[in-house]
């Protein structure tokens, strides 16, 4: 099938909606660059959300915070900038490790129009060379749950070094774990491939050159605005399924391999014992799983790799993929691989869509935390979809915990039944 040309009928949805907004990627960002800190320009209801997403895993000294817009803001009887400048400055001389700091836009920063990347310029002049100030909008106006990501990330891609002409290098673009990191670096040392980078880097003074020679592979589903900035720089995209389970995770790594030209053979020598140990260790969760049904709601945009894995290697049925945005392009090789008559949901009109999961009685569903609630008081068994995006599930030797997040809701039902 020809890149983006699979012509299957989406159900589009332009109501209600029920999902986090982009200040949630925080939560993930702030422990992988490690020298960064993000300060939400928001209000006491930012403040409060990030709070409770980030629950126990609060540092004593977190790297993020939220400067409050407070009402003389919101009336215009204070110069926001000014107190900006000010909460800056105070931040910078008690944390001189930091040296990224991203302002990030909410809705109250929004309301006000309070131009962050003139901030972000401003501060960036009187705190440069030692620290680099950046903005990008998590606002839920803008962005749902994992697009904040997706906009930190599209804002790193303009301070990223010109690579020398010629070059050819790898770039993994996404948060991945560390102990992920390390796997893959492994393999794709395994495979010969010399020049890996990843984006976003554990520490900002490593941040990855790009150019006409660098070749990048998506690791999440979820960026498309810094696809574009890289393709705007350069750089190339190599269509691929997403790494997760055995078969994703293969045929990612596939990918890279015909890019560079590595023998079939070397292939799948180099992922053998990998590939093998987790396919045995998914095959225990696909005898609790096969059968099953599963009804997917629109939130991290990992639904439609999910549905493939959930479909083809544990043998679910699906009975909806609801995902916030469907990005023809790059789930090319994702719906290529679902089932053809898998109903498929682009956006949200959430009482109908509920209506519709009611009616399939499904035994499993995947969505927010909003939704998870009220549905597991009236008798249905959920998976939280955030925990997806918190836990570490991309290749091979995570294979059998993804399997293993959705097999836990159920065998606690049955628990709870006998
Ligand atoms: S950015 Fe908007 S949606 Fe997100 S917590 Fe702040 S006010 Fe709420």
């Amino acid at each position: 099938m020809v890149p983006g040309c699979d012509t299957r009928e989406v159900l589009r949805e332009r109501g209600q909606r029920e999902v986090f907004c982009g200040l949630t990627g925080i939560i993930w960002l702030h422990r992988k660059i490690q020298d960064a800190f993000f300060l939400v320009v928001g209000s006491r209801t930012c403040a409060h959300l990030i709070q409770s997403a980030a629950g126990v895993m609060i540092f004593a000294e977190p790297r993020f915070g939220t400067a409050i817009i407070d009402e003389r803001d919101l009336a215009g009887l204070a110069d926001a900038n000014d107190e900006l400048d000010r909460v800056v400055t105070r931040l910078l001389e008690r944390r001189p490790e930091i040296r990224l700091l991203f302002l990030v836009g909410s809705c109250p920063s929004e309301v006000i129009k309070l131009d962050l990347s003139r901030a972000a310029q401003r501060l960036s002049r009187t705190f440069s060379p030692k620290v680099r100030v950046l903005n990008y909008s998590g606002s839920g106006i803008e962005t749902t749950f994992t697009q904040g990501e997706d906009a930190c990330l599209a804002s790193l891609v303009p301070e990223l070094p010109q690579a020398d002409a010629g070059k050819n290098a790898l770039l993994v673009v996404g948060v991945l774990a560390d102990v992920v990191e390390d796997q893959l670096r492994r393999l794709f040392s395994a495979l010969g491939i010399g020049s890996v980078d990843f984006l976003p880097p554990r520490q900002s003074a490593h941040l990855p050159a790009i150019g006409p020679g660098t070749h990048f592979l998506l690791a999440q589903p979820y960026l498309a605005d810094t696809a574009r900035a890289l393709e705007e720089r350069g750089a190339k995209r190599l269509a691929a399924p997403f790494p997760l389970g055995v078969e994703g995770t293969t045929l990612w790594l596939k990918a890279v391999a015909d890019a560079w030209s590595v023998p079939p053979g070397r292939f799948l020598e180099a992922t053998k014992a990998a590939r093998e140990r987790a396919a045995r260790a998914i095959a225990v969760y696909r005898q609790q799983l096969a059968g099953k049904r599963v009804f997917l709601f629109p939130d991290s945009q990992l639904e439609i790799p999910l549905a493939r894995f959930l479909s083809r290697e544990l043998g679910m049925e699906l009975l909806e993929v609801g995902t916030p945005f469907l990005h023809r392009t790059h789930m090319a090789p994702e719906l290529a691989l679902l089932p053809r008559d898998t109903r498929l949901s682009e956006g949200q009109d959430v009482e109908k869509q509920l209506d519709r999961c009611r009616a399939q009685a499904p035994d499993l569903i995947v969505c927010g935390l909003g939704l998870a609630n009220p549905l597991e008081a009236s008798g249905f068994t959920t998976k939280w979809s955030i925990e997806l995006v918190f836990t570490p599930v991309q290749a091979y030797e995570q294979a059998a915990d993804l399997a293993e997040l959705f097999a836990r809701p159920l065998v606690r039902r049955m628990r709870l039944a006998v």
